[in-house]
């Protein structure tokens, strides 16, 4: 009996390792696709996501509003 308890023991520490080890992995490729897609704003300086950024003749803003103040400043 103390022997069945022993390796149902070592099965859960197994299981809790690989269920660990794939979590792990799962957030490591999220956070580099965040590294890869961050941008950031040509107004204020401030990084976003790129595809939460707005696109602008290949210039990107936090909002609209950085965008605008941004075209009406430069021309
Ligand atoms: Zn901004």
């Amino acid at each position: 009996m103390g022997k069945l308890f022993f390796y149902i023991l070592i099965a859960l520490l197994i299981y809790w390792i690989i269920k660990n080890r794939h979590s792990k992995k799962d957030s490591d490729i999220s956070d580099l696709d965040s590294i890869e897609d961050t941008v950031s704003c040509v107004h204020c300086g401030v990084y976003l996501p790129k595809s939460e950024a707005i696109n602008h003749q290949d210039k990107y803003f936090c909002c609209q509003e950085h965008c605008d103040q941004f075209l009406s400043s430069s021309s």
